[in-house]
């Protein structure tokens, strides 16, 4: 795909007023080509870092960070309302929202071996996840399928939602979501082949201020092994995807 222009927007929100002052350089065809990887920011592989301990230390962290969030908007102290806030919102990332930091696929996935030589598609459709961007920390909702074949081992059908979950909770950007779990898989099972498709999805930080943003959803589609190969087979799972439940 080639595209005539590419975009790169970097925010530098430093004038206080809530516009930024947005840098965006607006490539040509032949420039993108030739530009560095750095030049998009979407497409560098950043290690991540993220941790959760779970530490006293940690959460008082996060309570603190709460705290002069609220402090920065002056909220009166005094106010019962938020005299708790710091704690719960801090006790509600760890628990919830970047509990995923503290979990590994490996430790929560038993594997069978395929002893009837199965090399059906399995799928399993219309898992409701929730995360939080990245980039505004809003939250992400929306729908997963997880579709595998099999080689040589099987997994419990639960467990492809326990994956997603672990790599939803986090700070997350959406194909990142679907790329990390259909690695996870990849390597915990060694398919034939996995794909991961997040649809249906809104981004709080769209659907919150665009105007005609605000209906819009958003699909991503990743694809691993036989899957990356065969296009009819990729088209088999989307049709898959909009066969509606029965009774619903
Ligand atoms: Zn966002």
């Amino acid at each position: 795909m080639k595209n005539n222009e590419f975009r790169s927007v970097n925010g530098n929100n430093t004038n206080g007023n809530g516009n930024g002052n947005y840098r965006i350089r607006v490539l040509s065809a032949d420039e993108a080509e030739n530009a560095s990887i750095d030049d998009f920011g979407h497409a560098v592989d950043y290690e991540q870092t993220e941790i959760l301990t779970g530490s006293p230390e940690q959460h008082e962290a996060v309570e603190e960070a709460i705290f002069n969030l609220l402090d920065a908007f002056n909220v009166n102290w005094d106010d019962p309302n938020y005299t708790e806030t710091p704690q719960r919102v801090a006790k509600a990332y760890l628990d919830y929202w970047a509990s995923g930091y503290g979990r590994k696929p490996e430790d929560e996935i038993t594997v069978f071996p395929n002893s009837s030589n199965s090399k059906d598609l399995v799928m399993v459709k219309d898992m409701k996840f929730y995360s939080l961007c990245s980039h505004h920390l809003a939250p992400i909702e929306g729908y997963a399928a997880i579709a595998y074949i099999p080689d040589k081992q099987l997994l419990g059908l639960s467990k492809l939602g326990r994956i997603l979950e672990i790599y939803a909770r986090r700070f997350q950007l959406q194909e990142r979501i679907g790329q990390q779990t259909a690695d996870a898989l990849m390597n915990l099972l060694y398919p034939k082949g996995v794909m991961v498709i997040l649809y249906n999805v809104t981004h709080g930080c769209m659907s919150s201020r665009g105007v005609k943003l605000h209906e819009s959803n958003t699909t991503t589609y990743t694809y691993r092994g036989i899957f990356d190969e065969d296009p009819a087979l990729r088209s088999e799972v989307v049709s898959l995807l909009s066969l509606r439940n029965p009774g619903s």
